[in-house]
């Protein structure tokens, strides 16, 4: 139980929109389903089955989240259904006021700003309309008033906050040298790759490059000779390869090409044409730098630090045959 409670806190601190879903749960817990009941043995059954289904809705919200279930489309469909469920609270008692300003707050957080933004004005105007619309001017301004403000500070902290977590994830994932992906996006990329060959088991290519005698090309041409000839290899390989492949800086001077649909044939192809690039384009102080590359093919049941392994074992192979080769570890058969 407790471990239980210590990995939910984990998963809402790495995603708090599942906080948000967990709230409503405890909200429906608490106030709609015993409300339900009630309304059930007072033989009230049209509420008692609309209560009740809103309260399978959030929940069948929260399990679907809480099962790695695709956030933003969640956010899309329960955002409308807890407006519709705040709506109908309105309709039926004024009180279902006190509804519409949570659902306000999730809005903001859940969905996209301009659907929040159409939702708020839905939401708003319908308030608006139960209150004033059939002579009751003589209703306070200041719920209207608070539901606004409500929505328009929400709206202000989901932006802020939400361009702060995508600067933050930029920050953590990209080099600042070459601007592509580094070795923790690799990892992160790594585990949707094998989840996707258990899917499909179309082939995966992984190939590990590192750039030769580049300690000399730094001694002789100077550290910013060298930090230029890596953005160029980053820029010559990424106009190379196919669209779908994704290349990492793994470290130092060297990087990580995962190949979705490739084979032993396609990657060989794919190499010689890199190789055929960088030897026309990947130069220091006029002097061509090749590079060395360790390629495998992803295995059945491999898990993917054996898989990179395999590459790097060929890279090895690769430099201790003399450098500028491409060696693919082949399946025995
Ligand atoms: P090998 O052919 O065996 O790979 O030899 P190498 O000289 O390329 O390999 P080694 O690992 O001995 O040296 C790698 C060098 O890469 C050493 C390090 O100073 C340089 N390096 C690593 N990161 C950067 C960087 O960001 N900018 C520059 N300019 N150099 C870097
Ligand atoms: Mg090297
Ligand atoms: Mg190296």
């Amino acid at each position: 139980m407790m471990e239980f409670i210590e990995d939910a806190r984990r998963r809402i601190r790495a995603d708090f929109r599942l906080g948000i879903y967990l709230s409503f749960a405890a909200m429906g817990m608490v106030f709609i389903l015993p409300l339900a009941m009630v309304r059930l043995l007072q033989g009230d059954i049209p509420r008692a089955v609309l209560d009740f289904s809103i309260t399978a809705v959030i929940f069948f919200a929260l399990v679907y989240a809480w099962r790695g279930g695709d956030l933003d489309r969640l956010g899309t469909g329960a955002s409308l259904t807890i407006s519709v469920g705040a709506a109908v609270a309105v309709s039926i008692n004024p009180a279902g006021v006190f509804w519409v300003f949570p659902v306000l707050l999730a809005n903001a957080f859940l969905v996209a700003p301009r659907l929040s933004f159409l939702v708020a004005a839905a939401m708003l105007s319908f308030v608006a309309y139960r209150m004033y619309g059939e002579g009751g001017m003589d209703q306070p301004l200041s719920v209207l008033g608070g539901l606004a403000a409500n929505a328009a500070f929400a709206t202000v902290f989901a932006r802020s906050s939400g361009l702060r977590r995508a600067q933050l994830e930029q920050l953590a994932t990209l080099d600042p040298l070459t601007g592509i992906e580094n070795r923790r996006a690799l990892d992160t990329e790594l585990v949707i790759a094998l989840a996707a060959f258990q899917r499909d088991a179309r082939p995966i290519a992984l190939a590990m490059i590192d750039l030769d005698h580049f300690k000399k090309v730094n001694d002789v041409h100077g550290h910013e000779v060298g930090d230029r000839v890596l953005r160029d290899f980053a820029r010559l390989t990424e106009g190379s390869v196919r669209r779908t492949d994704r290349l990492f800086r793994f470290g130092g001077e060297e990087f990580v090409l995962l190949m979705p649909g490739t084979d032993d044939l396609g990657l060989e192809l794919a190499m010689s044409h890199l190789r055929l690039r960088l030897r026309e384009g990947l130069r220091a102080g006029g002097e061509p730098v090749t590079v060395s590359i360790g390629g495998a093919i992803l295995r059945r049941d491999e898990s993917s630090d054996a898989w990179r392994a395999r590459a790097d074992a060929a890279l090895y192979r690769a430099k201790a045959q003399g450098r500028n080769r491409l060696e693919i570890d082949l399946e025995p058969r």
